[in-house]
């Protein structure tokens, strides 16, 4: 057994937002690795946003000592756990409960200040959480080198992009951080690939009026609400460009997204000597969690297999600004800095749930991310505070864009 399964045989963990596609997969790949794989993960304790009676099965389930409920009452008392509500519930079960490694699956800014806390006391991260960085990686990439806290990307491009640059960034960086930023000399490209999500064939215009019963229904990944919604628009891959860019420390004219159909293909790099490292497996989120939970190690998978016999052919494209304008604007974002990712991220979470609210149509989402970044100037992200008060800023901005643009989404 190698040096880290030893750790892992030891490793105390607290998912936030295990109720979540992530965290439903993350406790069933820790139940796999410690069936077949006797790596002895402990979940400590549970997470999650209003689901009360599945975070009290999984309680139960795993004999946690304490779970945190953001929204609603805790009425499980049945489940003999101690239950944290409200908006700093999660934060409490960081602070209060000793771990070793804090899964980070919390969806939206609602999971920035338990994470950079979970940072602060120096705890690893497995980073499912894609808003983290984009809002606040000024703050993040810092606090985490200053703590010495591993970074396990979990969001499976990145997971992809981690699983290439690995020798890489060893070489560079041995007992550092495992994603230390790389030497960008010798990495020409980064590429992040894009299912294209629901309206891939769906003309722009007719995609404008879509109802959220049509922008759910994503071609191959089985995800949340939030994220679906984000790849429709394809602002999930301008978050993810962004997330890129402050994990690997890579500068916006290395960072590309394509669109790949098949979504076999979740990342790619290209080093400076034409070379180009891949990973490819099935849509299954349970493999890049298990990468990041099982590292260094690679033992048997739970997840999907790929059938070479059905896999005929790869297909990439780059995705057009007139169908997907989210994506240049991820580039304009990553060109402002500061807190224009907080303004971006923030302002896109409540154009979506306007949408998913029926406030808005589809098309809607990326114009009034445009225009509050248009009229909301960004300053320094030099503190969660700034962050946080950019992140209000946003959100302000597109409520009351909202107030003077009552309307109901035309069905297409
Ligand atoms: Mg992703």
């Amino acid at each position: 057994m190698s040096p880290a399964s030893r750790d892992n045989a030891q490793r105390r963990v607290i998912v936030l937002g295990s109720t979540g596609s992530i965290g439903v997969n993350t406790l069933a790949v820790i139940d796999h690795l410690n069936r077949t794989a006797g790596a002895g993960f402990e979940v400590v304790d549970l997470a999650a946003g209003a689901n009360e009676k599945l975070l009290c099965q999984q309680a139960m389930q795993h004999g946690v000592g304490h779970v945190a409920l953001q929204r609603g009452t805790w009425t499980g008392n049945a489940c003999g756990v101690v239950c944290h509500t409200g908006d700093d519930a999660a934060l409490r079960l960081v602070e209060e409960t000793e771990s070793d490694l804090v899964v980070a699956a919390i969806v939206g800014t609602a999971g920035l200040r338990p994470t950079l806390r979970a940072i602060e006391l120096g705890r690893d991260i497995a980073l499912a959480n894609k808003e983290t960085l984009v809002a606040a990686g000024d703050v993040v990439m810092p606090a985490a080198q200053r703590h010495g806290v591993k970074l396990l990307p979990v969001d499976s491009e990145h997971a992809a992009i981690w699983q290439c640059l690995q020798s890489h960034g060893q070489r560079n960086a041995p007992n550092r951080l495992v994603v230390p930023g790389v030497h960008t000399d010798d990495v020409r490209r980064i590429v992040l690939t894009a299912s294209g999500g629901a309206f891939r064939d769906t003309d722009a215009k007719t995609a404008y009026h879509a109802t959220a019963e049509q922008a759910l229904k994503h071609p191959t990944w089985d995800m949340g609400p939030k994220v679906t919604i984000d790849s429709a628009t394809m602002m999930n891959k301008a978050l993810e460009l962004l997330e890129a860019h402050f994990l690997f420390g890579v500068p916006a004219e290395k960072l590309t997204a394509l669109i790949h159909p098949q979504s076999v293909v979740h990342g790619l790099v290209e080093f400076a000597d034409h070379s180009v490292l891949a990973q490819l497996a099935p849509p299954d989120m349970r493999t890049p969690i298990q990468a990041a939970l099982a590292w260094p190690d690679r033992s048997a998978g739970c997840s999907r297999m790929l059938d070479w016999t059905k896999l005929s052919r790869l297909d990439f494209a780059p995705p057009q600004a007139e169908k997907y304008p989210a994506i240049p604007l991820a580039y304009r974002v990553m060109q402002a800095g500061g807190t224009s990712g907080a303004l971006f991220n923030a302002a896109n979470e409540a154009a979506v749930d306007a949408f998913l609210n029926r406030r808005v149509p589809f098309g809607r989402i990326v114009e009034l991310v445009t225009e509050a970044l248009d009229a909301l100037p960004a300053g320094p992200a030099d503190s969660l505070d700034a962050v946080l008060d950019a992140d209000a800023r946003a959100r302000r901005f597109v409520e009351d864009r909202l107030a003077t643009e009552p309307m109901t989404p035309t069905p297409v």
